[in-house]
């Protein structure tokens, strides 16, 4: 692996995300929306999560900035991002077959929404996550500097824990004990082993 090659593994992640989530925000767009806890706060959210994961790897990507936090690549870290990379990009792909129409960006219960508990949703109640989590590592082992590296880590993670309680609370709200059960079950974002 060449620091080159590394860079090039995090764009694919970034079009093979794309490429995943374009056709299910098609299809997802068109039903109804019943309840939504969208607000201020969760587009904040959104756009500090798109800047770390997104617009800072991206933009060190093309020009290298910011060069003052570049450090010495090293080919065995870039492996392991390209695993992480892959593992990401299953796990979305799973976790939108799952989800299908019950998708969306933000907090939004939908018209028809049915609460998943099968497939990769079994033993952890927030797999999209995980991917999102595996992103954040693979950008951070792919990308030698520490800004673009671990903007990702820090953005995801503020999206991550400002949402998850809220988006429990809005599940609890519409599916009640069905959801209290699921959530005895499962973990948020590794598998429950009990
Ligand atoms: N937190 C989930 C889903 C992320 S998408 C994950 O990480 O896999 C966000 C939307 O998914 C929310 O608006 C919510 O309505 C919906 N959602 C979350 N968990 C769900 C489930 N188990 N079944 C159906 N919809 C779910």
């Amino acid at each position: 692996m060449t620091p080159t090659l590394s860079k090039f593994v995090f764009v694919m992640l970034a079009i093979g995300w794309y490429l995943i989530r374009y056709e299910h925000a098609r299809r997802s767009r068109r039903e109804k929306i019943r309840r939504s806890d969208r607000g201020p706060r969760e587009t904040a959210l959104l756009l500090i999560s798109l800047t770390g994961l997104g617009i800072l790897p991206l933009v060190y990507v093309a020009t290298g900035i910011p060069h003052f936090a570049a450090y010495d690549f090293h080919p065995i870290q870039a492996w392991l991002g390209l695993f992480a990379a892959i593992a990401a990009l299953i796990i979305f792909h799973l976790t939108h077959r799952a989800l299908g129409r019950n998708w969306s960006i933000s907090l939004d219960v939908r018209e028809h929404h049915q609460l998943v508990t099968d497939g990769i949703y079994q033993r952890v109640r927030h797999p999209m996550y995980s991917a999102f989590w595996l992103w954040a590592i693979a950008q951070a082992l792919l990308l030698p500097n520490w800004v673009a590296g671990f903007s990702g880590l820090i953005g995801f993670g503020i999206l991550f824990f400002g949402r998850v309680a809220r988006e429990e609370r809005m599940m609890l709200e519409t599916f009640g004990d069905s959801y209290r059960v699921y959530m005895a079950r499962t973990g948020r974002i590794f598998p429950s082993i009990f």
